[in-house]
């Protein structure tokens, strides 16, 4: 898979030099052993360590039987957060491991878990993805909940990928359809990628953009032919789609190509800043994101594109913040103003002209047309039984909190989306 990919990092029509540290991806029968094989030849197999979870430490212990070395079980549904890095780095730290490579054998979350201590202690990491649920397996970010922000750290790429048929496959399908979930959220975030594109200028890779299109269009037709979800190889067809989305965001060096405004709302969910924790999948939370997003963007299409005011400092006052995040709001005011408190150049919006829009409607428009609708995004996700309501997903359903998930999910990322421009001028007028 990773050879068309290769010749992006020799040279690519953007003109941005990209990288590609995932030298091997191995998806099929059989994997488990190439795995085991792929251990013994390039690393001290004994010092190996194996990170996995109680749901996933069946897959784990027959891996670390065959190459000797030892597992590290977290609790079932462990989250990527400070405490359970810390309870991985400690045993290592412990036990005085030198860990020559380790397995993040299990769904996102022990992938991030694994890839943040690898990266902090120096040591690399294989992905053994045991459901086909997230992109996140081959991506070089760390997707973490630090002390309860959620935030996207720079961390390592696996050295190589190995999923096995008879190991992801038989995941529950409500895994399966939350990694169908977050690759349906691509078609906001790569729409986000062209507004930026267009509105500031931001670089954008045209062949990193045709990879995420291509993960899309693969899931799409997957889902929407007969059989759908039900049919045999709909894991495969679904997680080859991950690992692409992956794969694209380890080009780009991070996560614009596959993230925009619908993870932005999924990830403020994450926080709980306005809402109860939820037992929700990642996937499923960017699924229906997605869906709430799409209705945002559909009301545009109907009207003429609004004229916008952005006056940063108002936008990023810290008592209006305060009002939604409570005790985040220091940290989600330095992730928009990185430069400090007072510096408003450092925020992506500082450059939004009232004009932007306007001037540039031929082209928005034309952008919003190219999106599906949320009724047909809702098909396909339904179709896959993945959760289409915030009630399934034990979120409030009113409208009030679909407007504060709106308005307040952009503050997550100091990333240009058409839904932050748009929030920003609702906090300045109340209104778009
Ligand atoms: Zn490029
Ligand atoms: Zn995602």
């Amino acid at each position: 898979m990773t050879e068309d990919l290769k010749k992006l990092t020799s040279g690519c029509s953007c003109g941005k030099k990209h990288s590609l540290s995932t030298s091997d991806i191995v998806v099929g029968v059989g994997a488990t052993q190439k795995l085991i094989d792929y251990i013994k030849e390039r690393y001290d197999a004994a010092s190996a360590l194996i990170v996995c979870d109680a749901n996933t430490e069946k897959y784990a212990r027959p891996i670390a039987d065959a190459l000797g070395c030892r597992t590290f079980t977290h609790v079932a549904d462990a989250r990527a957060n400070e405490i359970e890095t810390a309870r991985l780095t400690s045993y290592i730290k412990s036990n005085s491991l030198s860990v020559s490579v380790a397995v993040a054998c299990g769904s996102g979350c022990i992938h991030d878990i694994t890839r943040y201590c690898a990266y902090e202690n120096g040591f690399p990491f294989i992905s053994y993805p045991t459901a086909a649920s997230v992109d996140g397996f081959v991506s070089g970010v760390a997707a973490m909940t630090m002390h309860g922000q959620k935030l996207t750290y720079p961390s390592a790429s696996p050295d190589a990928l190995f999923a096995d048929d008879d190991v992801y496959s038989k995941a529950p399908p409500r895994l399966t359809a939350s990694g169908v979930g977050d690759i349906i959220g691509k078609f906001t975030a790569l729409f986000d990628w062209e507004i930026a594109h267009l509105i500031i200028g931001e670089h954008l890779c045209p062949e990193i953009a045709l990879l995420i299109r291509r993960a899309i269009d693969g899931v799409y037709s997957a889902a929407s032919e007969a059989g759908g979800a039900n049919s045999k190889d709909f894991p495969r067809r679904v997680i080859d789609c991950l690992i692409l989305s992956g794969l694209a965001m380890q080009l780009m060096g991070n996560s614009r190509p596959a993230s925009g405004a619908e993870h932005h709302m999924a990830h403020f969910w994450e926080m709980h800043v306005a809402n109860p924790p939820t037992d929700a999948l990642h996937g499923e939370k960017v699924g229906l994101a997605t869906i709430l997003v799409l209705k945002r963007l559909e009301a545009l299409r109907k009207s003429h594109l609004p004229r916008v005011d952005i006056d940063v400092a108002r936008v990023f006052n810290k008592n209006k913040v305060y009002s939604v995040y409570g005790e985040l709001t220091d940290g989600i005011i330095k992730e928009n103003l990185p430069g400090g408190q007072n510096e408003y150049t450092s925020s992506v919006l500082y450059n939004i002209r009232p004009d932007c829009l306007i001037k540039n409607e031929e082209r928005v428009m034309g952008l919003l047309a190219g999106l599906p609708s949320s009724g047909e995004i809702t098909r396909v996700l339904k179709g896959c039984g993945a959760p289409t309501t915030l009630g399934e997903i034990d979120l409030p359903q009113g409208d009030s909190f679909k407007q504060i998930s709106a308005i307040y999910s952009p503050y997550v990322r100091n990333r240009l989306t058409l839904m932050k421009i748009l929030s920003a001028n609702i906090v300045m007028h109340g209104d778009v």
